[in-house]
């Protein structure tokens, strides 16, 4: 099936040996094979145009899939690329990272026909590599320079979309990230095999080329306050995402071994980008002949098993405290862990974690689902005596993030936030409870997705401008009046 044209290594690597020995010799089979200009013809011929464009519904930047799809089939290119741009900042990006699944393939009319959806994503990407392939992906550059500036606080998809869309309108945009490098979770916490770090380099050198600055390794917080930025600039966006990992009680939870999903997935990622990593070189948060254990069922989860596969994990186990139909991550992430030999052992919860001077093993117990809980979800429930122990030398907390609490960080106790710690923002103006300070993408939203992120990102710079257009309109008449009096 074309689908699976994305990554797939074969079958007869499973067994653990086999998956050792292809993980040391790096012959994964993981970037994308090339996507020929037949088939996405072919494929993008297979849309019905049909009257409800569910695709483009379900798509959060309402990309206009159906009239790109129709270009593509047509051969012409160009212009299929330059109507997936007009809505998305990085469509080569959402193309391959998207959970196509949950959003545009997965409400594709082909698809709920039965007949398998039209692989919309790898279109995507094969447009957009097409089109850096032949120059047709150029900086911005504003028909007007403008005086205000712009500061924005985190350089991911959110931060970097809004920085584009305020570049087009030509302001000075100034990007303040903690970071040593360019993409926030692009580039720190998605792995290298879903999303290859040059594709995010290369639209960071791009945004430098249209014109933003970046001021990396700055933190807010430690090398400026809010306040200290809001005397630089006309308006601020907060884009910090979240990172606090949530906690996990439980006895032996602090003994060596036991890691937080992004501190390992960090390591990793530095590693594949050519750093220093200590803690990767001394073996602490390398899987490579390691028994793994990891807890949680989302998409974090995913990475952090099929991470450890790629790394040559003597056996890589999930746990996961509901069933595989109540996972909350893509069902295509679990499919490819699956078919990579990951075992997952649904309807469980750790009790405590043994081990002498580091774990040894993950004791844990069997749930069942029980009655639906407020939310309308089936609640586990522990089954009696079914306690059972897997051996581990590395277990990964993957339980989800919370928000940093931003009001400290940023000595700034008026920015309010919701009771889950995200920053509150009118949903229509985008604007906190602070005049000219925006915010958009995961420190709205918690814990979402890129594609969210950019359209946050996108509206957020579109409610900056409309802020700053109407200050400058109020200044004037302010002024007016003070001439005629
Ligand atoms: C392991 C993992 C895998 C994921 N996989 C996918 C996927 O496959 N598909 C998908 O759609 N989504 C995925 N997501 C979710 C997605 O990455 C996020 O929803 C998205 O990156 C949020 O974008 P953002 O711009 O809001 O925040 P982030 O990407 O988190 O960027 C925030 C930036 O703010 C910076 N920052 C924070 N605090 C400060 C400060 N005080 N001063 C200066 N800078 C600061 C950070 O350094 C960071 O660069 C994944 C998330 C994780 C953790
Ligand atoms: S941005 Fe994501 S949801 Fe939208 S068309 Fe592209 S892959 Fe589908």
């Amino acid at each position: 099936m074309i689908a699976k044209m994305l990554r797939f290594i074969e079958l007869d690597r499973h067994t653990p040996d086999k998956r050792e020995a292809a993980a040391r010799a790096g012959d994964f089979d993981e970037i994308y094979r090339e996507f020929k200009p037949t088939t996405a013809a072919e494929q993008a011929g297979r849309c019905s145009q049909c009257g409800v464009p569910f695709c483009q519904v379900h798509c959060p930047l309402q990309n206009n899939i159906p009239d790109w799809l129709m270009l593509t089939s047509a051969g012409r290119l160009q212009e299929a690329y330059e109507l997936s741009q007009a809505t998305n900042n990085f469509p080569e990006i959402c193309g391959r990272i998207c959970p196509h699944d949950r959003l545009c393939e997965g409400n594709c009319v082909i698809e709920q026909a039965g007949f398998g959806t039209v692989t919309i994503g790898s279109v995507e990407t094969y447009l957009s590599e097409t089109a850096w392939r032949e120059g047709w992906v150029q900086p911005v550059s504003p028909r007007v320079e403008r005086a205000e500036s712009v500061g924005i606080i985190g350089a991911g998809p959110a931060g970097l979309a809004a920085a584009e869309q305020l570049r087009r309108q030509g302001y000075q945009v100034h990007v303040y990230d903690r970071y040593d490098r360019i993409g926030g979770l692009l580039v720190y916490g998605i792995p290298g095999f879903k999303l290859e770090k040059d594709v995010v380099a290369r639209r960071a050198d791009l945004l430098r080329r249209s014109g933003v600055t970046f001021h990396l390794n700055f933190e807010v917080g430690r090398d400026a306050t809010l306040a200290d930025l809001r005397q630089r600039h006309e308006a601020m966006l907060i884009a910090t995402g979240v990172y606090q990992a949530r906690e996990f009680k439980a006895p032996g939870i602090g003994l060596p071994g036991i890691h937080a999903a992004l501190d390992y997935l960090i390591a990793s990622n530095r590693k594949g980008l050519g750093d220093t990593v200590p803690v990767f070189e001394d073996g602490t948060l390398d899987a490579a002949g390691k028994d793994v254990v990891v807890i949680g069922g989302g998409d974090t989860a995913m990475d952090c098993v099929r991470t450890a596969v790629r790394q040559g994990a003597r056996s890589v186990k999930c746990l996961y405290r509901r069933d595989k139909q109540n996972m909350p991550g893509s069902q295509r992430e679990v499919a490819n862990a699956e078919e990579e030999g990951v075992d997952f052992v649904w309807l469980s919860v750790p009790d405590a974690f043994a081990g002498d001077k580091k774990i040894e093993s993950v004791r844990a117990s069997r749930m069942y689902l029980g009655v639906p809980d407020a939310t309308g979800r089936q609640s586990p429930q522990p089954v009696e005596g079914s306690a059972f122990s897997l051996p581990a030398d590395m277990a990964i907390m993957a339980l989800g993030f919370d928000p940093q609490d931003l009001p400290a960080l940023f000595q700034t106790p008026a920015l309010k936030v919701t009771r889950w710690g995200t920053v509150k923002a009118d949903f229509r103006t985008m604007m906190t409870s602070l005049d000219g300070v925006f915010a958009a993408g995961d420190i709205v939203r918690g814990a979402s997705l890129v594609v969210w992120a950019i359209r946050d990102g996108r509206d957020a710079a579109a409610q900056i401008h409309n802020y700053i257009a109407a200050r400058q309109v109020q200044d004037k008449g302010a002024r007016a009046s003070v001439a005629a009096e």
